[in-house]
């Protein structure tokens, strides 16, 4: 049931021509990338051609490409390697929660107007929990940009970017790979020490199928990002339509914003209650970032926004794929419009 899951922000499904591309590497192409033999060899050109396909798509050289475990461990590295990040307060908590370990500045905003800083900077492309699309402020030198939210459904325009995180399982790749673009990997730091895999800057065995299915997610996502953008943005204008009715709810878009997520605030109802009804009606939506789904704080995003704790705690996240229909948009609409109703009634 592809078409109820409305949280692809959190992880989207592997796509089955991905699979198929993948399954050589789970069965009989097991060699080990690094190994001198035919399989060593077989296993490494598949991993060369990924690294191919990942630089295409992000227009970068295949040799600025590190794959990892994903988007967290790609912050992570480049954080670690130079812990005088300025960042926004809008990152991921992969990156926020760095930077409150390092004490990190964080910029000033003015809604989601960045001041620039004269320290490098970490600013995402698309925000995970509204879809909004950011700018890196003017001017900036040494700028991190996480595009995890971005990858294959926007352009992604490295021009000035320094480096650069990303996860395949948000563009209908596996889980557990990902990537760091570097544009000069000489005043980067290894993250793992040990093997020469990576330019001996991040030993361990290559993930051989995952990075090949990174790779096959990227090629498709370049050859489908305009007919998939439009799509989706004709999914979120069904369910924006679903619920102009309902009193006390508003969208949270920027101006500039990814049609892939819609975040929306409703008063007077709580945002897990909502996840929890629709869940109940076999729908997937979230109440914000996956990674704080358990968390009782407010988000740290929402509250850099201005917003009040009354919208906050009524927020939900619509976030959508390729595979969610016309009518799964109008019904998950519906089915929230009539909860907030049934919720409200009952005082929540
Ligand atoms: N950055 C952003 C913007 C994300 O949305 C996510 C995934 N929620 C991550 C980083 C972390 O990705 P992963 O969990 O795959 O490491």
């Amino acid at each position: 049931m592809r078409e109820n899951y409305f949280d692809n922000a959190a992880t989207t499904p592997l796509d089955p021509s991905v699979l198929e591309e993948m399954r050589p590497y789970l069965t009989d192409e097991f060699g080990n990338a690094n190994s001198l033999h035919a399989w060593g060899r077989r296993a490494s050109a598949a991993v060369e051609l990924s690294r191919q396909r990942v630089a295409s798509l992000l227009g970068c050289e295949p040799e600025e490409v590190f794959f990892t475990s994903g988007a967290t461990e790609a912050n992570n590295w480049i954080f670690q390697s130079n812990p005088t990040f300025a960042v926004s307060p809008f990152e991921h908590r992969s990156l926020f929660e760095l930077g409150r370990r390092f004490d990190s500045k964080v910029l000033e905003n003015d809604f989601y107007l960045l001041r620039s800083s004269n320290c490098p900077v970490a600013v995402m492309l698309v925000n995970n929990e509204t879809g909004a699309i950011l700018d890196v402020p003017k001017p900036s030198t040494g700028v991190h940009r996480d595009v995890t939210q971005a990858l294959g459904k926007l352009p992604v325009d490295l021009a000035g970017v320094d480096s650069a995180s990303m996860s395949a399982h948000k563009l209908y790749g596996p889980k557990g790979v990902g990537a760091l673009f570097i544009r000069d990997a000489r005043d980067t730091e290894p993250l793992l020490y040990g093997g020469e895999q990576e330019q001996g800057m991040r030993a361990g065995t290559l993930n051989v199928p995952g990075i090949v299915g990174f790779g096959a997610a990227c090629e498709m996502a370049g050859d489908r990002m305009d007919k998939d953008w439009s799509y989706v943005q004709s999914l979120r204008e069904t369910v924006l339509e679903a619920l102009s009715d309902v009193p006390g709810c508003s969208p949270n878009a920027h101006t500039s914003n990814s049609p892939y997520i819609l975040s929306v605030s409703m008063l007077n109802v709580e945002g897990e209650s909502l996840v929890v009804e629709a869940d109940n009606q076999g729908f997937a939506i979230s109440s914000g970032a996956a990674c704080s789904s358990r968390s009782t704080e407010p988000s740290h995003v929402l509250t850099a926004l201005g917003m009040d704790a009354a919208w906050i705690r009524g927020t939900i996240r619509i976030s959508f794929s390729r595979w969610n229909t016309p009518d799964s948009a109008y019904q998950l609409g519906k089915v929230l419009a009539s909860s907030v109703e049934r919720l409200r009634s009952l005082g929540n």
